[in-house]
């Protein structure tokens, strides 16, 4: 007997079953792996292992974005930072953890719960009781099946290219111009021109630049012509990528007045026109390569990241566009989404969406309604991503960064501004939390 079933034990799933535990609710919380099956990445029977790095990232709640997340999270109670505080290993400012006490303190805590019984067993259907699914990017595949065939949307495994995402305030616009090719629906799109030296330079260094290898599991999941990545395109010819995304005809520069030779074009990426996404841009260079590179870009020099680009297998749904504000699926409002499979990206923001689920089920078991966070504070910004504020067409995957919210009003000093964003985000946050007479958020 239980009140509500969670699929899944990995980060997200962990933290919901234990949130929704707190708040007295009886959780059957059902992990496929040591019950016989396995994805390609783990290598444990344990809830919330970590498949790759030791980190949660910055802790520093002042100036970083997924600092600010930590601390609203523990101020909810957060299972999985109470267990990476107490595995804390040296790592400056960043929050590194003993992958394997961390581990096996979460899964010792949701097994002794007593408002929580942990089934080792995969599920493959969309259950028809309250339900949270957070299988992550590795779905079961039946299940993953059950879920495209119950949403109408493509295959959930595939390839996600991730192309960078540029804070559109550290563009240099004194270079690039706002225009679209042939002048053709307005002027969508930030262009930044490359004369010919530069370009040769630039498809030069992609050439060269350290570049990441596919996982051995990669290999046999479809790959498509759509995602390829620039320096593939860059090693078939010089020309190849000035007649693909880099080309320059149709715009005219209005400081020269004529087509650049080539062109780097991004196109806004969340409603609020804070972040910009390079288009094309998909890439297997390593991080400080990519960052390296795309600097030479003009109007790019200063350019500040809120993702870099990547390819790798991922599983996600199309959040925008399948889930309501609180994270229930439209068509089968029984189910709640948390994880990576919303298009949240990574260990800390996968548990904070999993914080979420849990608050949202918790409250409606209840009768009760809670409000969403404001898209001022982290959790907010987060969940305002996954479910409205980024464009359903393009929706990737998503780390929580300060370009997810409201851009601070007026001039500030750009030293200034992520203090700004994060004392904001505290008032927000305390000011949520005191206005939500629910029990859900004592
Ligand atoms: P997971 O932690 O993967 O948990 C999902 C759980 O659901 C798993 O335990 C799985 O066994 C279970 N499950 C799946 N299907 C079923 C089913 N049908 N029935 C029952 N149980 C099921 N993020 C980072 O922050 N840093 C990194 O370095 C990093 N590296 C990564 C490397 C790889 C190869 C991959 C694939 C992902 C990486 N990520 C990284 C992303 C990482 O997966 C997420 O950040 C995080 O683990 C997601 O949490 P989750 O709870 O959504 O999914």
């Amino acid at each position: 007997i239980f009140d509500i079933h969670i699929v899944g034990g990995g980060l997200a799933g962990s933290e919901a079953a234990w949130q929704l535990a707190e708040a007295g609710l009886r959780v059957r919380l059902s992990e496929m792996r040591g019950g016989g099956e396995m994805t390609p990445a783990h290598e444990t029977d344990r809830l919330a292992e970590m498949v790759c790095s030791n980190s949660f990232r910055s802790d520093d709640a002042e100036h970083n974005a997924v600092g600010l997340l930590h601390q609203e999270m523990r101020a909810l109670g957060s299972l999985i930072m109470r267990a990476g505080d107490l595995h804390r290993v040296p790592a400056g400012s960043a929050l590194a953890v003993d992958r394997e006490a961390f581990a096996a303190e979460v899964t010792r805590t949701i097994e002794q719960h007593p408002n929580i019984t942990v089934v080792r067993e995969r599920v493959d259907i969309l259950p028809h009781h309250p339900t949270i699914i957070a299988t992550g990017p590795l779905t079961g595949s039946r299940l993953a099946e059950a879920i495209t065939e119950e949403t109408g949307q493509g295959a959930l495994s595939f390839f996600d290219a991730i192309a960078p995402i540029v804070h559109r305030d550290s563009i240099d616009m004194e270079v690039a111009w706002m225009a679209a090719r042939w002048d053709k629906g307005g002027k969508d799109y930030i262009n930044c021109p490359l004369d010919k030296q530069q370009y040769d330079d630039f498809v030069a260094a992609l050439n060269a630049g350290e570049k990441t290898e596919f996982k051995d599991w990669e290999k046999d999941t479809p790959y498509f012509e759509g995602c390829m990545p620039i320096e593939v395109m860059a090693e078939r010819g010089i020309e190849t990528l000035r007649y693909g995304p880099m080309k320059g005809v149709g715009l005219d520069n209005p400081r020269t007045g004529r087509w650049p030779y080539a062109v780097v074009q991004l196109r806004q990426d969340n409603a609020l026109g804070t972040l910009w996404n390079m288009v094309g841009f998909q890439t297997k260079l390593k991080h400080a390569e990519q960052v390296r590179i795309f600097r030479t870009i003009p109007g790019l020099e200063s350019a500040e990241f809120a993702r870099l680009g990547g390819i790798h297998r991922n599983s996600f749904i199309n959040s925008p566009r399948l889930l309501d504000g609180e994270l229930r699926l439209k068509s089968k409002p029984n189910i709640r989404f948390a994880g990576q499979i919303t298009g949240c990206e990574g260990y800390v923001e996968s548990a904070a969406v999993g914080i979420l689920a849990a608050r949202f089920a918790a409250a409606e078991l209840r009768g009760e309604t809670l409000p969403p966070p404001p898209v001022e504070t982290a959790l907010g910004a987060l969940l305002g991503h996954i479910t409205g504020g980024a464009d359903a067409e393009t929706f990737q995957p998503m780390n929580v960064n300060f370009g997810l919210m409201p851009p601070i009003p007026g001039r500030t000093k750009k030293a200034d501004r992520k203090k700004m964003y994060t004392d904001r985000a505290r008032s927000a946050f305390a000011e949520w939390r005191n206005s939500v007479r629910s029990a859900e958020l004592a």
